[in-house]
């Protein structure tokens, strides 16, 4: 997954939720290590009308102790019937949990092979996002998307729901005809004009990792590998977009191993899908946000291609082990931009993100458990646990390892991790070994401290510095207007989408009307369509109540949906109360078209719940 510093107030969960977990994961009632899921069936019907899936979920279990409960994780979803081998079975639904859901356990034998659960989900599933057709691009028909990281696939699907269980499937999905569905899987890239779709993933997946879509598609190869899904309004800018997708292909397979999934494909979806994107396999969910007309913004598929490896192929064992998945691709991410685009652009992003991660870490305090790579998220909704530390502290851990012991040494060992824990979940304590075993000398464990990094809260004294002379133009440039130096507009020459971020960052936060009104004027940032330079231009704008860009605001605030846009700009008009005025004016037309992740967060900065 790709966000970019959200810090969430860490609350924990009423204390007494007398909840009977898996003991290999704090988040998940089910019991894989007594019976484990290795094959699902899925044949679900997508109702628009009624905005609901139904049909049934067929499981092949392998029951390795003989028990005669196989537990799975169900939140509010609507069980029917359930069946094994056949013959209808009892089974108990928990009293829900907030976050988690029930426990739904299914009566087996010690020789069941199959369990068959007829469901439906119901209104308020929390994977699902229903589109209006007013949501969409084409304006015409409606659109279906699944978000099912962190625990979010129970809503949906009757599954184990952990990361540390794995299973194929395969799935039939029936939808209305004029539309394409699409999911985690073998995909066709041709509409069926009967609706009816099937799909097999043949390599074992975690739960997180299943994902659909439907809507009115349309399909761009770029070679007989790869190739981008988007509405048909969006196509061709897609398609100009993302054209360097073969060759982050080639990049990222010579770095660290084939590529083990068939085909690699990008999905574009409308504009309130909430995250930068989502690496769910052979399909990558992407927002149209970083359709930028400029591929200044494609490092996010360079992150969500990387998850190929680090993630999907050797997943973090729990979500306390997160780091493991977004550190590794936050650090493969970079390798790849540099591969592709030279090391002053890869060191220009990089630079970005650390100066990021020190302000994560200064507002979250340096004592903060929740600064530690390996989190504890007991109790809590591990999206508690989506925060800069995971992929910013991870991957400067990981430099470090890199610089300690050469590029060549590290990048062998790399491989060689991959490999070896390629289809499984891993530990951090089972990292650590690995690394200890197999990476580092005796005289490298005294000079990198891995516990500090990885079991202390804070950035380490030893934490790499990155110096970029492309941003040091910019904090150049910055600082002249702010003394009032003629502005040459030969400086902003070949400048892309990094060098303007960083030169508004690099601006005081008080600047006078007339100094916004120049820049305006002179660098067009108002008229900017580009999302990260409007959201930062239109952040500057709140601070110093400049109203010439308020309407500009209020059409980016109802046209996009990515938290990481809206939730700075509403957090910043909430610190005065006429600006919170007008973002509970704004709000209030916005928010039904907003994905249920960017509502909870927008819900908590207005005080939404309690007004309304
Ligand atoms: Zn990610």
């Amino acid at each position: 997954m790709r966000i970019t510093v959200f810090l969430s107030v860490l609350l924990l969960f009423a204390c007494n939720m007398h909840m009977q977990t898996s003991p290999s994961d704090p988040h998940s009632f089910s019991n894989p290590q007594e019976v484990v899921i290795r094959h699902l069936s899925l044949n679900l019907n997508v109702d628009f009308n009624e905005k609901k899936l139904s049909g049934y979920a067929e499981l092949t279990i392998e029951n390795k102790t003989g028990t005669k409960e196989l537990k799975l994780d169900s939140r509010n979803l609507q069980i029917e019937k359930a069946e094994a081998d056949g013959k209808e079975t009892r089974f108990h639904l928990s009293e829900p949990v907030s976050a988690f859901g029930s426990c739904l356990s299914v009566s087996i034998t010690p020789q069941t092979k199959k369990v068959k659960v007829y469901y439906h989900t119901l209104p308020g599933a929390e994977a699902l996002q229903w589109l209006n057709p007013e949501q969409t691009a084409g304006g015409i028909h409606p659109f279906l998307f699944t978000q099912s990281q962190a625990i979010l696939a129970r809503t949906w699907i009757p599954v184990q729901d952990s990361p540390g269980v794995r299973f194929t499937y395969d799935a039939n999905i029936t939808s209305p005809p004029s539309l394409m569905a699409l999911m985690s899987a073998e995909n066709d890239t041709t509409l069926h004009a009967d609706g009816v779709y099937h799909f097999n993933m043949p390599q074992p997946v975690p739960s997180y990792l299943m994902a659909l879509a439907v809507g009115d598609l349309r399909f761009h190869a770029y070679d007989h590998r790869c190739g981008v899904f988007a509405e048909p309004a969006m196509i061709d800018n897609a398609a100009y977009e993302f054209a360097d997708m073969p060759a982050m292909i080639d990049s990222a397979s010579l770095l660290y191993g084939d590529y083990r999934w068939g085909r690699y494909d990008v999905l574009v979806l409308p504009p309130s899908f909430p995250f930068g994107g989502m690496e769910n396999p052979r399909l990558t969910f992407a927002t149209p946000t970083v359709i930028a007309g400029d591929r200044s913004l494609t490092s996010l598929i360079a992150h969500e291609l990387a998850h190929s490896w680090s993630g999907n192929l050797v997943t973090n064992a729990t979500w306390n082990d997160f780091w493991l998945n977004e550190g590794f691709t936050t650090y493969f991410e970079m390798r790849i931009m540099e591969k592709i685009y030279g090391k002053p652009y890869a060191d220009m992003l990089s630079k970005i993100s650390l100066e990021e991660l020190k302000h994560t870490i200064e507002d979250m305090g340096d004592t903060n458990p929740d600064t530690r790579l390996f989190l504890d998220l007991k109790g809590r909704n591990p999206d508690d646990g989506v925060t800069d530390i995971a992929y910013e502290k991870g991957r400067m851990f990981l430099t470090l390892l890199e610089q300690t012991v050469g590029r060549m040494r590290w990048d062998v060992f790399l491989k060689n991790y991959f490999n070896e824990y390629a289809f499984k979940s891993v530990t951090t304590a089972q990292f650590e070994k690995y690394l200890n075993d197999h990476l580092l000398t005796d005289d490298e464990k005294k000079k990198v401290i891995v516990a500090q990094w990885i079991y202390r809260p804070g950035l380490p004294d030893d934490c790499p510095e990155i110096v970029s002379d492309e941003l040091l133009k910019a904090e150049t440039a910055a600082n002249d207007f702010v003394s009032g130096k003629e502005v040459n507009h030969e400086t902003f020459k070949g400048w892309t989408t990094h060098h303007f971020l960083h030169y508004m960052r690099s601006l005081p936060e008080k600047l006078s009307l007339s100094q916004l009104y120049f820049l305006d004027k002179n660098l067009g940032f108002n008229a900017v369509q580009n999302a990260e330079i409007r959201c930062q231009w239109l952040q500057l704008c709140i601070k110093n109540d400049y109203r010439p860009a308020y309407g500009n605001l209020e059409n980016f605030l109802t046209a996009v949906g990515r938290r990481k846009f809206v939730r700075p700009l509403y957090k910043q008009l909430a610190a005065t109360p006429a600006g919170k005025e007008f973002a509970l004016k704004v709000y209030e037309t916005a928010r039904p078209g907003y994905h249920s992740v960017t509502r909870k967060s927008i819900d908590e900065i207005l005080g939404w719940e309690q007004t309304h």
